[in-house]
């Protein structure tokens, strides 16, 4: 297919490179990072877009979302798919989805899951908002890039599903942590902490599959330092989509809320930029009871 990819950053750049080594003629435009092998430059975001049968984009946030996309819906041919990958508040791909459907294009958003290993290996997850003749037409693409896609329902189903999952990550880890933190002032091994955890009513995949506690489980960004993984600031971005969401429609989150006022603190006035979002248990066991 002719594709085009817009924003070839750390997780862009990967994906799009797979896409091209499936045999896919993929146009590409960032103006700060460079086009990965295979992929053929082109000088804009409308120029890339203008002979593509699907676009794909992969970019930091809504806003940036809106004004790309204002770039390259008047240049894409009616009938093409626009495919936003990147994590953005469900307002702005609701209204990216609306604004394409007046030009005569479908929007997709379809949020990953699964970080920058995941885009290097093609292993992401897919949670996709759109409708069923657009989601057919993308899922071979995003059948290269990753190993899930679920289609989770109509315009920001999939930015929804995307941050409803994280804010239970962010719940889960941050007492996750404050448990081991709490076991260590209670004399309690670790390991057997998580000899009891991962096989009873307190297990999460926080605890299980991403032990924050070094040398205890499975290998995770705390046998290596914390670093990341998935970085703290990642966590904050998603927390604080999830709360400017159960705002924007009145539901009551607060585990969340306090989930983002931790990481907001954590990233901005402690050590925590840079680090794993599972860093939080060092953080926990170096402080005291507030
Ligand atoms: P990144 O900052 O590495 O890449 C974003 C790219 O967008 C940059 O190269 C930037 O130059 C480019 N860009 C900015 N404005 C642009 C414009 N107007 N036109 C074209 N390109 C533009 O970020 P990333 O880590 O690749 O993340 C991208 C998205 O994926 C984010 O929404 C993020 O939340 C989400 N995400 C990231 C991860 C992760 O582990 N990194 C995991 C899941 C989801």
């Amino acid at each position: 297919m002719n594709l085009a990819f817009i924003g070839l950053g750390n997780m862009g750049a990967p994906m799009a490179g797979n896409l091209a080594r499936a045999g896919h003629h993929v146009a590409g435009f960032d103006p700060a990072a460079p086009v990965p092998d295979g992929v053929r430059h082109a000088p804009g975001a409308a120029e890339a877009a203008r002979d593509a049968e699907v676009v794909l984009t992969m970019l930091p946030d809504g806003a940036i979302l809106r004004a790309v996309a204002a770039q390259i819906l008047p240049a894409m041919r009616p009938g093409a798919v626009l495919c936003d990958c990147s994590t953005v508040d469900v307002d702005s791909a609701r209204a990216v989805a609306a604004e394409a459907a007046a030009a005569g294009i479908d929007a997709l958003d379809a949020p990953v899951s699964g970080g920058t290993v995941g885009a290097a290996a093609g292993t992401l997850t897919f949670m996709v908002g759109g409708s069923d003749a657009g989601v057919a037409t993308v899922t071979p693409l995003l059948d290269i890039m990753g190993q899930r896609v679920v289609h989770c329902g109509g315009a920001g189903a999939g930015q929804a599903a995307k941050i409803c999952n994280n804010m239970i990550l962010g719940v889960t880890m941050i007492a996750t942590c404050e448990a081991f933190a709490l076991a260590d002032r209670l004399g309690l091994d670790r390991a057997r902490l998580y000899d009891v955890v991962s096989t009873s009513s307190g297990q999460s995949w926080s605890a299980t599959s991403y032990c924050p506690a070094p040398g205890v489980g499975p290998q995770s960004p705390a046998d290596n330092g914390y670093r990341p993984g998935f970085a703290a600031e990642l966590m904050l971005k998603d927390l604080r989509l999830s709360q400017q969401a159960a705002e924007a429609v009145d539901a009551d989150t607060p585990m969340g809320a306090r989930a983002a006022e931790l990481y907001a603190q954590f990233v901005e006035s402690e050590d925590g930029r840079g680090r794993d979002f599972s860093a939080m248990l060092p953080r926990f066991t170096s402080r005291r009871r507030a």
